[in-house]
């Protein structure tokens, strides 16, 4: 089977070895590193460019690796493997009253590709990344015996494996602590702002009273109207139904022979998107799957892009430097010649995350989606690049597909430290770019 990264850029299938029980993963690393030399674990695919492929071309695909060990629904304790997905997690845990932690955007990762890069959501400010609420994983390494790694045991492991881009072994299963709700609905507001100004004015009233906060930006809005997006907050309601909701799916069945994606379409649909919101605060209790994961609404809809494919660009830049450096790449974007479809801030909180690598930091993170053109990683991404180094900030490697390597090796120190517990035999195509 060929699998991809969920931005299809680069171009680069990758061979799908599937393993079925934890027991056979030993044996599946031994017979890879004798014919590949190397290989890399592939969750779901659904990180965007190269971290997830591996730099043989042949990943071992984990996604059958998927039941649940243990689970203590008194203490909301579970563990489970690694190819166990986000959604599997929230139709058990939801009827019996407990949420994850933390959630990215899909609920279609895995539990050790949401370990692998860390991965943050919409409540970053208060509760921090993924790994700070895992409390055990167990990993099989090609050159020594398994390590179960806690905080306390296999310190040095446990850290190297949070935002460990997959290196350090391939992870069998992981402990989470789960968080308690009483309702798995959302109680959310969202509110139409004008300039970025008026977003940090309103994130410092209101993300310090709710749960979750995220904006949606306008990115090809220019001259007075540079900034504008919707803010949107929301908390679990107090009281209500503990539902599972599987969310209405559309599906895109092929990629497109184009990008629907255009200057056109992107500029009427932000358009109407800005302007379907009334100016004011709007507040309505919702389920909470249009609430996280709007996206997942349509199935495959990286396929819109067409047969070129999109990339994301997502950096994070420190408080201080925070509104100038964003007012900077807005600016930068809207005079591109491209824009966005996707393009979300969010404050991130100074919760310190276990990971040696791990993406986030006190700040704000913007996230951007670009059709892929002939230009974009050689214009506009070193444009962008250049506003990030200069404000201190940084990009996630779980999006990236351009990087320049003395870049990563800047924003991220901590890489050498990985790179000397990193098992020989796992290697990514990211990581090839990116060290020297
Ligand atoms: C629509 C959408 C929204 C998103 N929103 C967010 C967001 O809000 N926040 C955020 O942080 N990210 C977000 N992401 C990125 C996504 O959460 C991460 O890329 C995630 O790591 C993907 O997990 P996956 O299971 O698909 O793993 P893959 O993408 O297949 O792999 C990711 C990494 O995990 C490693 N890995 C997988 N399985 C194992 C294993 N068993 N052992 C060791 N390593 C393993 C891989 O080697 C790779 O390095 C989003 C992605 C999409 C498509």
């Amino acid at each position: 089977m060929v699998v991809e990264s969920w931005g299809r850029f680069p171009h680069a299938p990758q061979c799908a070895h599937p393993v079925h029980w934890r027991a056979d993963i030993a044996a599946h690393l031994s017979q890879l590193a004798r014919k590949q030399k190397h290989t890399l674990a592939f969750g779901n695919g659904l990180s965007y460019g190269d971290s997830c492929l591996a730099s043989s071309g042949h990943v071992l695909d984990m996604r059958q690796v998927d039941r649940f060990l243990s689970a203590d629904w008194d203490e909301g304790v579970i563990r489970a493997e690694a190819g166990v997905t986000l959604e599997v997690v929230l139709a058990l845990a939801i009827p019996r009253g407990w949420f994850l932690p933390v959630t990215p955007g899909t609920r279609y990762v895995t539990l050790a590709g949401a370990v692998a890069n860390d991965v943050h959501g919409k409540n970053h400010h208060v509760r921090g990344t993924f790994g700070n609420h895992v409390r055990r994983l167990h990993l099989v390494r090609s050159d020594g015996p398994d390590q179960e790694c806690s905080p306390r045991e296999n310190a040095d492991m446990f850290a190297a494996t949070i935002g460990g881009l997959g290196l350090t072994g391939i992870i069998t299963w992981v402990e989470l602590q789960l968080m308690p709700i009483r309702s798995s609905r959302i109680v959310g507001t969202s509110i139409r702002f004008g300039s970025l100004d008026e977003f940090f004015t309103l994130s410092n009233e209101l993300d310090p009273l709710h749960e979750y906060t995220v904006a949606w930006i306008d990115c090809l809005a220019r001259g007075s109207d540079a900034g504008r997006g919707v803010y949107m907050v929301g908390n679990h309601a107090l009281d209500g139904c503990l539902e599972i909701d599987p969310g209405r799916q559309l599906s895109v069945p092929f990629v497109l022979p184009f990008s629907a994606v255009n200057q056109l379409s992107l500029r009427l649909f932000n358009t109407i998107y800005y302007r379907a919101r009334k100016s004011g605060r709007h507040s309505q209790v919702i389920p909470y799957a249009p609430f996280f994961y709007p996206l997942d609404k349509i199935l495959h809809w990286n396929r819109l892009y067409g047969p070129r494919g999109f990339q994301q660009y997502q950096c994070v830049i420190p408080e201080c430097h925070a509104e100038a450096a964003m007012l900077e790449i807005l600016r930068t974007v809207a005079t591109s010649g491209t824009g966005s479809f996707l393009a979300v801030l969010k404050r991130c909180g100074d919760v310190c995350s276990p990971g040696l690598l791990s993406f986030p930091l006190p700040g704000t993170t913007l996230a951007l989606d670009f059709p892929r053109g002939r230009d974009t990683n050689n214009s506009l991404f070193p444009r962008l690049d250049a506003i990030v180094r200069a404000a201190g900030g940084r990009l996630y490697p779980a999006k990236d597909a351009a990087m320049r390597g003395e870049d990563f090796r800047a924003f991220y120190p901590n890489w050498e430290q990985l790179e000397s517990l990193r098992d020989p035999v796992l290697c990514s195509r990211f990581w090839k770019r990116v060290t020297p």
